[in-house]
This record gives structure tokens, C-alpha cells and sequence, in this order.
């Protein structure tokens, strides 16, 4: 059995040997990037860096980054997709491009893993008005001994990659896929509408500039985004043909089956059931044991993390688990990834404690709100439709979930008015951009100049909070939308008025003061001196690192942008100050 530490190794190092320079995981949760509530692919936290940045790692990059797909839920059950998983990845950044880029991923399948030649097909991109069709990427397919045969022709809707918004970077997409049905022989002819062909990575080819509503051109900077799937290389490597099998979600699976006395792989029904409870509660493990403190809650990330909580549990009954488990789950997640990922043990208490109080208040509601369901749709039996309010009552007074009312809904031959929801929920929130519709768009985020505003507003409060409350204040956490800022510190208690009043006042006094933002690149050693809390482990950052200036008010590494002059800021108002986990607190901010 290959481990997922030795794939991860193999792919790490063997990218490595190809002059890439190993950089680390970056957060789940993404920094002033308005545009996702989660990092949905190892790309996200390096979109800067496609256009004309500079990354301090150099040119080509190779890592293993966690991501979360919310978008993907409906499809976890199956064997293949999860909401939080490993996407291995390697980039050139204006490096290398189509041919090598081909040539490396060919070659680290067929020699560095020895996958059967007879096993792989490839998409490409089939080409429309806009853009043409990718013959270089097939040659480079061909070249390398693949058949016409094992080559589809795909459209934009499945081989090309763009950012939201109408500029950036992007470009054609080539798939690479691996038969897995043991049971039947591998067709010649490569159909990938086949489900048993399973996509295991992605190289995206960034050729493109986008310049508007569907106009393209050459872009100067060409780039390479590798994007491998862990779990599903894993399962591959190891002739089956479901991810849960593999040392990444085995032993979960085993605990799963010793809490609720069934076996996995019985039924199809209970199988699917198991595989939704190891992932649902792996993705909230993941989630909350980032550092940025994110706890089940009714917004945002937190509110994802509830959702997915709740669901495990909620499947967790239905296959007879009674007890309180899934703090007993996450101890088991914590034990198989804390190695790659230490955050998880320094948050296991964390973890731990807010899985079991989420728990213990989901069951005891659980009940009432059952009961309140079944009671109103026996007045509904005309009708086909759950209304909104009665969604937002079972939200709101018994913490249902959409998701879950949507679930108990469809069991029932019935559906939710899901658009009354969202204006119920809406009216009941401000300032969050919820979570409740489900829809989390990736790519790149619009630095739109408000958001660059925010991004220096952000350092200049880090540096007034340390000023006013202590030296040791750090950044648990930020987000930053086109309207207001978030920012996430540690603190225990709540922040006095006149605290607050003072941290604002000095914000206000440094735009004032006209302060220029400088940027300086510097050795490691000399970034460190200056900028003295680093919030980063910087030991696999290349020799040369960027830090941000603002006087001798605020030295910060960071990868900007900024604005030139704190002048442009306006005026800074902090609207609000709340707890945002056990020893975090949160200040939301605007600049006006
Ligand atoms: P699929 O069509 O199978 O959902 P995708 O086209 O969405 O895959 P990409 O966006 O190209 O996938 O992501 C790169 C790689 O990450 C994929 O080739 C796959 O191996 C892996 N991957 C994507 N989504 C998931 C998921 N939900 N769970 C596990 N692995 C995933
Ligand atoms: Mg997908």
C-alpha cells in the first residue's frame, strides 16, 4: 500500500528535481480575496502572481495546498469528490510552458509512478470563436506516444479556465484521466462522459489575457497551473476505485463502522452515509483547525462549518449512532494529518471543544425541530412547496440548515421556496455575505482599488492595535470585501470604547500624516529584523522576501498590493467590535 505521505513525497520531490521550489500550504481560508469564502484550488493564493508580481520563491513553485469545495457537496457520497481535500500543484510562473509543462506531467505519471501507459486519456481544448483550438496540446499528447484515440475534444465549459470578472489571466485546459474499473477492460476509444474515467489532475495553460466579455489576447506572461488531485492519485496508485479506502480516510472509515455497528461496503445506501460523515466532518476538522479560529456559527466560513457538522450528525443518527461522535472522528482526522499539518494539533483543543458543544445543541434541537417539520407539513399536503419563513423558523429557532431542510423536504416529495429563504435570511443579516445561497464563485479576485484601500487599511490597524492594547497583538484572520473590512486578532476580552476610540483615532492620525507605502525586497534575514511578528513560517520562502512599509509605523511581509500614500485611505471608521472565538476578537471597519 503506498501512503499518502510517500505520494505527497514523490510528487513534492520529484518537482524538486525539476528546479521547483517547495512552498507551503497556505490558509483555507483566503486573505483580502473577497471572492470565495475558502481557497478552492492551489492557484487561488498565487493569483498575483500570474500577471507581473514576482513570487520570493522564484519562477516555479510545487506544493500541496488544502482546499474546500463547497460547490461540490451534492457529489460528495460518491467515491471520488470531497469537500476538503489535497490539491498537489506545480506552476510556471513566465517559465517553462505547453510542451515541457506536457512532457514533466507525462513523465511523472508514466515513469516517476509507473501508472500503466494503456490507463491514461487526455482532454483538450476544443476551440471556439473566440479562441483556437489546442493542437499544441495534443501534438504535445501525440508526440509522447498517446493515441488520437485517447484524446477528446472538449469545449469551454469543461477545458478552459478564467477569473470572475471580465480581466486576467486564462487559458485552455488539458485533463489527464485514469480508467478504474477493474472489472472490465479499458475501451480503446476515450469517452469522458464515462464516469469510470476519473480526472486526476489538471494543467492549465495560461496563454490567454482575458480584456473583456469574451475578448482574448496573447497574454506577456504565459503560466503553467498544475492541479493534482491527492486523494484520487492515491486511490489510483493503489488499484481501487474509492478514495476512502486509501490510509488517508481508512481508519475514519473503521471508526465510523465501530460507533454505529455496520460495515462499510455492505450497503450502498450505509456506504454512502459513512462516506458523507468521514468527509463532512474531516472538511470541518480542516476548517476549524486552521489558525484563523473559524467556529460553527450563522455566517460565513462558520456557517459552512455548521452545515457540514450538522449533516454528519444528522447521517450519523440515521445509521445508529446515538452518542455524541464527532469529536471521536476528529481525533481521528487529527491523528492521520497532524504530521503535514501541525496547525491541527495546536487547535485540537479548539476542535475538540467545539464539536462537542455544536453536538450536544444540535441533537437536543434536532428533536424539537423534527417534530415542528412533520407537524407543518401535514397542513401543506395541497401543496408542493416548504415556504420560506418555514425554512428561516427552522433555521433560526432550531439551527436546520438549509441544506438539511432541503434533505427532510425532498424525503418527503417536497421542495423548499429557497429564493423566500434567501430574502428571510437576508433581512435578518447585515454586512455578511452569507453563505446561505450556496454560491461561492473561484478564480481571481477583482483587486478593485477600495480593496487595495483595505488591504494598507489592514496594516495600519494591525500596527495601532499593537500601539494601544499590546506588542503582542497578531492577525488571527482578515476579509476584505468592496465595503468594509474584517480583521480577526488575538484578544481575550472585549475591547473598552475608549480603547477602540483611541485605535481608530491613531489609524485616522497616520492617513493624515501622508504616509508613503513603500515596498522593499530583502534578504530573509534582514526581513525578519524589521518586521518583527511574522504570522508566516517563512523557512521555505526563497532568500529574498517583500516587505511593506508604512513609515516606521507598520513593517509587514506581505505580497500586497497597496495603495502609494496612506492619504488615499479617507476616513476610518471601526463599526463594530464582537467576539469572534474563544480568544479572538473581531473589529469590522469601513473606510468612508
Ligand atoms: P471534477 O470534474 O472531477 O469535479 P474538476 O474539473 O472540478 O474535477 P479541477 O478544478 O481541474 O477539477 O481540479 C484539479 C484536480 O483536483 C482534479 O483533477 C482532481 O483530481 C482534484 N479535485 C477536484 N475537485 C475535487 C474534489 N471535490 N474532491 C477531490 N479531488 C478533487
Ligand atoms: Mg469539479
Amino acid at each position: 500500500m503506498l501512503t499518502a505521505k510517500e505520494l505527497r513525497k514523490k510528487y513534492i520531490e520529484f518537482f524538486k528535481s525539476k528546479k521547483h521550489a517547495e512552498i507551503l500550504s497556505a490558509s483555507l481560508m483566503p486573505e483580502n480575496d473577497p471572492s470565495t469564502l475558502f481557497i478552492t484550488a492551489g492557484m487561488q493564493p498565487l493569483a498575483p502572481f500570474l500577471l507581473n508580481e514576482k513570487h520570493p520563491a522564484g519562477k516555479r513553485l510545487v506544493n500541496s495546498q488544502k482546499c474546500v469545495r463547497t460547490v461540490d457537496i451534492d457529489d460528495v457520497g460518491d467515491k471520488t469528490h470531497h469537500t476538503f481535500f489535497e490539491m498537489l500543484g506545480h506552476w510556471s510562473l513566465g517559465d517553462y510552458f505547453k510542451d515541457e509543462a506536457i512532457k514533466m506531467s507525462y513523465e511523472f505519471l508514466t515513469q516517476e509512478l509507473q501508472l500503466d501507459k494503456n490507463n491514461l486519456a487526455f482532454t483538450v481544448f476544443a476551440g471556439d470563436d473566440n479562441a483556437e483550438r489546442d493542437e499544441e496540446a495534443a501534438s504535445a499528447w501525440k508526440n509522447l506516444g498517446v493515441s488520437e484515440k485517447r484524446i477528446a475534444y472538449l469545449p469551454k465549459k469543461d477545458n478552459w479556465w478564467e477569473p470572475t470578472g471580465n480581466s486576467g489571466p486564462c487559458g485552455p485546459c488539458t485533463e489527464m484521466f485514469f480508467w478504474t474499473d477493474k472489472s472490465e477492460k479499458v475501451p480503446d476509444v476515450f469517452d469522458p462522459a464515462d464516469k469510470r474515467w476519473v480526472e486526476i489532475g489538471n494543467d492549465v495553460l495560461m496563454q490567454y489575457e482575458k480584456i473583456g466579455e469574451n475578448k482574448y489576447k496573447i497574454a506577456n506572461q504565459k503560466n503553467i497551473d498544475n492541479g493534482t488531485g491527492l486523494e484520487r492519485l492515491l486511490a489510483v496508485m493503489n488499484n481501487l476505485d474509492d478514495n476512502y479506502q486509501t490510509d488517508l480516510f481508512w481508519p475514519i472509515i473503521k471508526e465510523i463502522e465501530e460507533l454505529s455497528n455496520s460495515k462499510y461496503g455492505e450497503d450502498e445506501e450505509t456506504n454512502k452515509q459513512m462516506r458523507i460523515i468521514a468527509d463532512h466532518l474531516r472538511a470541518a476538522t480542516f476548517i476549524m483547525g486552521d489558525d484563523m479560529g473559524i467556529a460553527p456559527s450563522n455566517v460565513d466560513q462558520g456557517y459552512v462549518v455548521r452545515k457540514l457538522i450538522r449533516r454528519a450528525i444528522r447521517h450519523g443518527r440515521m445509521i445508529g449512532i446515538k452518542e455524541n461522535f464527532s469529536h471521536k472522528i476528529a481525533e481521528v482526522v487529527i491523528e492521520i494529518m497532524n504530521e503535514i499539518y501541525p496547525e491541527l494539533l495546536r487547535n485540537k483543543k479548539f476542535i475538540l471543544d467545539n464539536l462537542m458543544a455544536e453536538e450536544d445543541k444540535f441533537t437536543r434541537t434536532l428533536q424539537e425541530g423534527m417534530k415542528m417539520f412533520h407537524e407543518n407539513i401535514k397542513t401543506l399536503k395541497h401543496k408542493n412547496n416548504i415556504s420560506g419563513s418555514l425554512a428561516f423558523n427552522l433555521f433560526q429557532t432550531y439551527g436546520f440548515p438549509l441544506e438539511l431542510t432541503k434533505e427532510l423536504a425532498k424525503e418527503n416529495g417536497l421542495e423548499v421556496d429557497e429564493a423566500e429563504f434567501n430574502e428571510e435570511f437576508k433581512k435578518h443579516q447585515e454586512l455578511s455575505r452569507t453563505a446561505a445561497a450556496g454560491k461561492f464563485k473561484g478564480g481571481l479576485a477583482d483587486h478593485s482599488e477600495k480593496v487595495t484601500q483595505y488591504h494598507t487599511a489592514t496594516h495600519l490597524l494591525l500596527a495601532a492595535l499593537r500601539k494601544i492594547l499590546s506588542e503582542d497583538i497578531a492577525q488571527k484572520g482578515s476579509n476584505i470585501t468592496d465595503e468594509r473590512m474584517r480583521f480577526d486578532f488575538n484578544w481575550l476580552e472585549k475591547v473598552p470604547e475608549d480603547k477602540l476610540k483611541e485605535v481608530e483615532d491613531l489609524v485616522n492620525q497616520k492617513i493624515i500624516e501622508k504616509i508613503p507605502v513603500e515596498m522593499q525586497e530583502l534578504p530573509k534575514e534582514e526581513a525578519i529584523k524589521i518586521v518583527k511578528k511574522l504570522s508566516f513560517d517563512l523557512s521555505k520562502y526563497g532568500d529574498i522576501v517583500k516587505v511593506y512599509l508604512i513609515g516606521d509605523f507598520s513593517a509587514e511581509f506581505c505580497g500586497g498590493p497597496h495603495v502609494k500614500n496612506t492619504s488615499e485611505l479617507g476616513h476610518f471608521r471601526i463599526i463594530k467590535e464582537e467576539a469572534s472565538s474563544a480568544g479572538v476578537r473581531r473589529i469590522k471597519a469601513v473606510l468612508e
